[in-house]
């Protein structure tokens, strides 16, 4: 008799186990993967956005660092000038 319920105990583990293991097969990992990948992509856009060319000499620089006269981009004051005139 005894016999019948040890062996009842050890089956009722070994599903247990075995539903345990299945659980944490299924279940996948948090899904922060998604989320820091569009962050990545994001860090690395705006420098390439933010360069601008000058309308006179055609060099390329920061936006930051141009002059925006009339919807065109310019590296010093006396490319606005040359452009003007
Ligand atoms: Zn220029």
């Amino acid at each position: 008799m005894w016999k019948l319920i040890f062996l009842a105990i050890i089956i009722w583990l070994a599903i247990y186990l075995i539903r345990q293991s299945l659980k944490s097969n299924q279940t996948p990992a948090p899904g922060n993967r998604s989320e820091s990948g569009a962050n990545h992509s994001n860090t690395e856009n705006p420098e390439i956005e933010n360069m601008v060319q000058c309308a006179s000499c055609h060099i390329h620089l920061p936006r930051s660092e141009a002059f925006l006269v009339n919807g065109k981009f310019y590296c010093s004051k006396q490319h606005i000038r040359q452009d003007a005139s």
